[in-house]
Order: structure tokens, then C-alpha cells, then sequence
């Protein structure tokens, strides 16, 4: 399946994304079943086994043509982020591809790298990035896939671990690079208001069977920058989620982030970084194109 959040009079709704038609589910339920669906997508990832088994089932009437009268055209429907609001900080992995370590001359550790975004970070497909000139002017980009929670757990064993991940979808992990030089610690420089660009929508796990499988690409104004696979990934999204849940409880809905391939601005000769007006487009294969623009002016 594919779920989205979109904008309906103000409120974010959670949607079935089926073609270029999207679906309210909560509508859809209403109109095709007796079990309620709920109307937000962290309340659907929390109602658990149940409740993705009954939005699959109306996705399949969905694409058989029943309620077709309740379609929107994608075109025309306003996306969101699909979660707009996390509960809690985003979980992010810092230097988790071979190319990106190569490139940024770091030795890779035994042991992961884990940060943190606020959930102020986060913004949805199309939404402009902020400026923050005054704050800073080294801004930069980082494709990454995202994994959603779905099954909580401690201590998962890695084996088990992608049984525990609800779908997928893609992140920009903007990052000032000045703020982040300065501050030594990644939090400041990585949480600027509106720097977690996520989306377009969910891809359920059962359609990635592979995470390591994936094309991830990004690229400014229509130029490529980063064009790398998953398959570069030092820690798997399997041993992340067992090193993190390692004592530590995840819930449904937590997001994690799980680092960025080569071809990230700073290491560039000479450095270049994201000006008022760019273009950002990230990208994963099987999920699709993650596109905002960076704000025009000072926000
Ligand atoms: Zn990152």
C-alpha cells in the first residue's frame, strides 16, 4: 500500500494512494465496511495488524472500482508530510554509507552513529525549505530512505528486525554545515526549523521486501548529485533497528533515518550549498520523488 497525509480544509486526513487517484480511508471505510479506520496516519500505524489488514482489503475493492465517486485526482490534492507531526524526535545515523565515508576521509566504526531531529523539523513534499541566512549559509542536502515503526519491540534480534517496520519513505537530512562545525554535537545544525523534508508517502514493508535494494538519488535544479544504492549502507536498516532497540523501546510511528550516500555539498571542490530558490529533488527507488524548493527569503 501506499499512504499518504494530505491537507483537507486545514486538517491532515490519511489517505490510500491507488495509480493517481487517492482515497480518504477514513471515508472509504465509512462507505465500504463496518470497521471504522481512523482519519491520522499515527493512530492507523498504531491500530496495528488488524487495521492494515482491513485498509488492504479496501484497497483491493478500491481498485476493483467500488467508491470510485470518493477518487481525487493527485494533481490536485495537497500533500502533507505522512506523518506531519512525529511524537517523538526523529532517530537519525550519521555516516552509514561506504561512498559517504570514503568522501568525507572518516573511519567507520563497529558501532553506529545515532542523533536526533525535532519533530519541528519535519515538512512535506513541496513545501519550501526555510532560509535561515541569518543563522546560517552553509546548508546542505542528505537523500536518505526513512523507515517507519510499525510492531513495537525491545531488543529485537536482527533477524526478526524488518518484521517491526510498519514502510518506507524518504528524507532530506538538510544540514548546516557551519552550525554544525561550530556546535561540535550534530543536534543544532541538523534541527532548524523545517530541515526534515519527508515524504512523498508511505510504501508499506511488504512492498520493499528489500531495503538494501534501492536506488537512492538527489539532485539540485535538475542537476544529479547523489546517485548511490542502499546496498552501500555500512549498518542495514535490520542491524540499525537491533542496535537501536537494544535496551531502548521503539514504538509505533518512530522514524528513523538511516544516512546519506556520497555526493553530499561540503565535500565538494569548491564546497557548494543550497541558495534561496533552489530546486531539491530526493529520490528512492520503489517509493518515489521527494521535491521542495528552497524558500525565496528569510522566514
Ligand atoms: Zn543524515
Amino acid at each position: 500500500m501506499r499512504l499518504l497525509t494530505y491537507d483537507r480544509q486545514d486538517a491532515p486526513r490519511l489517505a490510500l494512494l491507488l495509480g493517481d487517484r487517492v482515497f480518504d480511508l477514513a471515508d472509504a471505510a465509512a462507505r465500504l465496511t463496518a470497521a471504522p479506520l481512523p482519519a491520522d496516519m499515527l493512530a492507523f500505524i498504531a491500530a496495528g495488524e488488524e487495521a492494515w489488514a482491513g485498509a488492504r482489503d479496501l484497497a483491493a475493492r478500491l481498485e476493483r472500482g467500488e467508491a470510485a465517486d470518493l477518487a481525487r485526482p493527485l494533481a490536485a490534492t495537497k500533500l502533507l508530510a505522512p506523518i506531519p507531526r512525529p511524537a517523538k524526535n526523529i532517530v537519525c545515523v550519521g555516516l552509514n554509507y561506504a561512498d559517504h565515508a570514503r568522501e568525507t576521509s572518516q573511519e567507520v566504526s563497529p558501532y553506529p552513529v545515532f542523533f536526533a531531529k525535532p519533530p519541528t523539523t519535519v515538512i512535506g513534499p513541496e513545501a519550501p525549505i526555510p532560509w535561515h541566512g541569518a543563522v546560517t549559509t552553509h546548508v546542505d542536502w542528505e537523500a536518505e530512505l526513512a523507515v517507519i515503526i510499525g510492531r513495537p519491540g525491545r531488543d529485537i534480534p536482527e533477524e526478526a528486525a524488518l518484521q517491526h517496520v510498519f514502510g518506507y519513505t524518504i528524507a532530506n537530512d538538510v544540514s548546516a554545515r557551519d552550525l554544525q562545525r561550530r556546535h561540535v554535537q550534530w543536534y543544532k545544525g541538523k534541527s532548524l526549523d523545517g530541515f526534515c523534508p519527508l515524504g512523498p508517502w508511505i510504501v508499506t514493508s511488504d512492498e520493499i521486501p528489500d531495503p538494501q535494494a534501492l536506488g537512492i538519488r538527489l539532485r539540485v535544479n535538475g542537476e544529479s548529485k547523489q546517485d548511490s544504492r542502499t546496498s552501500q549502507m555500512i549498518y542495514p536498516v535490520a542491524r540499525l533497528i537491533a542496535v537501536l532497540s537494544a535496551g531502548l523501546t521503539l514504538e509505533a510511528g518512530d522514524l528513523l533515518i538511516t544516512g546519506t550516500p556520497a555526493g553530499v555539498g561540503f565535500v565538494r571542490q569548491p564546497p557548494e550549498y543550497l541558495r534561496p530558490g533552489d530546486l531539491v529533488e530526493a529520490e528512492i527507488e520503489g517509493i518515489g520523488v521527494l521535491r521542495n524548493p528552497v524558500a525565496q527569503e528569510e522566514q
